[in-house]
Formats: structure tokens, C-alpha cells, sequence
């Protein structure tokens, strides 16, 4: 990493030890510059990528940001009875924010929404792959945001090895699951907190009662929308052989001039079967069933695990800022979106305030014990 890296990972920390991150105007302020850049930058942002940019996630920030980082009251029990006992979100510090090139702004800019409203500072680094979005995003930023809180470090993967060796309070890292071993190694020597959001197949189950056309057309268009470059998209079906000649039929019809990826699909003999095939394997970040029965479809939400899940469409449980979006075991660890960004991007400190007075109470805490009991 160049020495300008280093520097600029240095004035982070320097930054946020100085403690400006911590009112909530200054980071309304630089959520709001952040929202004005989107805005007013649309058309470079567009022409880079044509990709969503999640600005409603910095506008849910931005109206929800006094209420996230209030104290939370907790219940007390009969020794705490009259403390003040309460949980406080605070910044962790400084965040490294890795992100993959599919998806270049919403896999930077999203946690990057939740680092600055927890009051973090954030160095973050886009994919190389996406050279023209880590390009703007680097020139962006600063022209934005506060200069020294929120670095933009681009490079590849020696670049992000050498950020990887110094100490940050939090890595965010979004790409595929073998570099996130690799991350989460470098960041096991500082005990640093990880959130790691990765990839693996996400199983699509078809039920043989279920409406395939509108089943078809909707998988279809999750798993070729960005061409098929969706880390939720699905990535094979499982159905009855007695319905697979119309499963394929109907794709084809949807997909009529388009060439896209392939979506294999796996022949199971009934739901069970399916379930079977599922938990026989990693677990998935996003599963799908396709499902007219909602007992069946409760069973195989039961009976299964993954990041996500939706029913009778794909993908739609990641567009709620309200639903916690990652993975589970291999698919990842730690979550974001909306509030839970805020939150996994916080300290929340465990606060007790009691006061000097009513010590009687207190008394059998002390030795000797018999003694005080007497004396009281
Ligand atoms: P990647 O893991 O190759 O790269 C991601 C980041 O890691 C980049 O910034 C890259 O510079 C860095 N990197 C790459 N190799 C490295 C190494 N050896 N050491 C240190 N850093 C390294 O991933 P990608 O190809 O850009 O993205 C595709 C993967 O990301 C897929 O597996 C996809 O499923 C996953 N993904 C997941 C989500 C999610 O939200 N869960 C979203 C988008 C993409």
C-alpha cells in the first residue's frame, strides 16, 4: 500500500479520535452531503453504472438517526430496582469497508450510510474490478464528505492485504467466501470484529401445485436481472420430474433473444426430498420457495436454514430496510440494511447509573456478614 494509503488511514483515526464524529448534527451533516453528492453527481454515478445507489437507505439515516442512537431503556431487576439502566449505541471507531464489483456503489455506499450515522469513521475500498465506480467514488467522497473520516483506497488485492495488516475497530467486507477467510484471518490477529458478507448457491424450490408460469417468470428475472450478477439470485431450481418439461418450457419463454447464465436444475422427488438436498449442503444465503400451500411452505421454513428468504418471488426480502440482510455460516456473518447497519456498526455499551445513597441496602454484600446482620 502506498504511503498516501497509510495517511489516509492514519487522519481516519486521528479524525475520529477527535471525537468529531460524535454529535449527531455533525453526522446528520455529512449524511446529508452524502445524499446532495448522489443527487447532484446522478448522471456520472449513472454513467459508470447503471445501478440503484440505495439513496433511501440515507434518507431512512437521516429521519430515524435521533431515535437509532438513543439510549434504549432495559428492564431492571429488585437490586437495580431505582438505577438509571440503559444500552447506548456508540461509534466503534474506524471501519474498513471492502467492497465486490458487482454491485459497486450499493455494496460501499450502503454500510458506508450506516458507519457515519453509528458515528464511525470509514476507509473504504471498492473492487478493482469495478475500476471506473472506485475511480469516481475516490474523487467523489472527499469533494463530499469530511475529508480526513471517510478515505476512498482503491487498488487490488495487495492493496487490501496491506489495509488488512493495520488495526481498524470493524471490517465490513462484501465478496466471495474464500477472500473472506482471508479477511477474517487478518482481522483475528487484531481482534477485530467482522462482518462478512459473502456468496453461495441459493436453492430455488418449485412446488408442483404452485402457478409455474408466474413462478418461472419471476425466477427468471431475479436470475438474470444485472446480468446474472446477483449475489441473491437464484442459482438452481428444484422441482418434480412431472413438472420440469414445463419449468423449462416456461424460462424459456421469459428468456425469448436474451442469453444469459445457466440455471441448472436439480430433479427431487417431493418437498421432503428437496428439504433433504437443502441442509445437505452449505448453507445458502437466500432461499426460495415457490408455493401454493402455506402450511407446506411454513414446514419448509422450518426445516431449513439460510441468510434470507422469500416466498413465491425472489429477492424481495433484500429491498425491506426493516428485514436484516446477510448471510449464515458459510454465506456470512453479521447482517446491515436500514437500522441493523446502525447497529452492527455500534458499540452497544451496557450503561448502570446508581447513586451513593440508600448503602443499607447494600449492607449484606460486606463481610462479616453476621456481624452487619446483627449491627442491622
Ligand atoms: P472478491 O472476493 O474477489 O473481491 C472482493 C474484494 O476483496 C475486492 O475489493 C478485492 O480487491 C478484495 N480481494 C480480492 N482478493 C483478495 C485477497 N486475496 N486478499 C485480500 N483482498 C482481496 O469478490 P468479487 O469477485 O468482487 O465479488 C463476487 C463475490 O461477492 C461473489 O461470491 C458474490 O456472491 C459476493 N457478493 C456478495 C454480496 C452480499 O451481499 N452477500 C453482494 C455482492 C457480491
Amino acid at each position: 500500500m502506498s504511503g498516501v494509503s497509510r495517511n489516509a488511514v492514519n487522519r481516519a483515526k486521528e479524525a475520529f479520535l477527535s471525537g468529531r464524529t460524535r454529535p449527531l448534527e455533525f453526522r446528520l451533516q455529512q449524511l446529508h452531503a452524502l445524499q446532495r453528492m448522489i443527487t447532484e453527481k446522478e448522471t456520472e454515478i449513472c454513467t459508470s453504472l447503471k445501478q440503484d445507489i440505495n439513496r433511501n437507505e440515507i434518507s431512512l439515516a437521516i429521519e430515524k438517526l435521533t431515535q437509532w442512537a438513543a439510549p434504549r431503556q432495559v428492564d431492571r431487576n429488585i437490586l437495580t430496582v431505582s438505577d438509571e439502566v440503559y444500552v447506548q449505541p456508540e461509534p466503534l471507531g474506524v471501519v474498513l469497508i471492502i467492497g465486490a464489483w458487482n454491485y459497486p456503489w450499493a455494496v460501499t455506499l450502503q454500510p458506508l450510510v450506516g458507519a457515519i450515522a453509528a458515528g464511525n469513521a470509514a476507509v473504504v475500498k471498492p473492487s478493482e474490478l469495478s475500476e471506473y465506480s472506485s475511480l469516481l467514488l475516490r474523487a467523489l467522497l472527499p469533494r463530499y464528505l469530511d475529508k480526513d473520516l471517510y478515505p476512498v483506497v482503491t487498488g487490488g488485492v495487495s492493496e487490501t492485504q496491506e489495509l488488512l495488516r493495520l488495526r481498524f475497530d470493524h471490517i465490513f467486507y462484501t465478496g466471495s467466501s474464500t477472500v473472506g477467510k482471508v479477511v477474517m484471518e487478518a482481522a483475528a490477529r487484531h481482534l477485530t470484529p467482522v462482518t462478512l458478507e459473502l456468496g453461495g448457491k441459493s436453492p430455488c424450490y418449485i412446488d408442483k401445485n404452485c402457478d409455474i408460469r408466474i413462478a418461472c417468470r419471476r425466477i427468471t428475472w431475479g436470475k438474470f436481472v444485472n446480468c446474472g450478477q446477483t449475489c441473491i439470485a437464484p442459482d438452481y431450481i428444484l422441482c418434480e420430474p412431472c413438472i420440469q418439461g414445463r419449468v423449462v418450457e416456461c424460462i424459456r419463454q421469459t428468456l425469448l433473444e436474451i442469453f444469459g447464465p445457466l440455471l441448472p436444475i436439480v430433479a427431487v422427488s417431493d418437498m421432503d426430498d428437496a428439504i433433504r438436498f437443502v441442509n445437505e449442503r452449505e448453507k445458502p444465503l437466500a432461499l426460495y420457495i415457490f408455493c401454493s400451500d402455506k402450511k407446506a411452505t411454513k414446514k419448509m421454513i422450518e426445516e431449513t436454514t439460510s441468510g434470507g428468504v422469500t416466498v413465491n418471488d425472489v429477492m424481495m426480502h433484500y429491498t425491506l430496510s426493516s428485514l436484516p440482510f446477510g448471510g449464515v455460516g458459510q454465506s456470512g456473518m453479521g447482517c446491515y440494511h436500514g437500522k441493523h447497519t446502525f447497529d452492527q456498526l455500534s458499540h452497544q455499551r451496557a450503561c448502570l447509573i446508581r447513586s451513593l445513597g440508600m448503602e443499607s441496602v447494600n449492607l449484606s454484600r460486606y463481610p462479616p456478614q453476621d456481624l452487619k446482620l446483627e449491627q442491622h
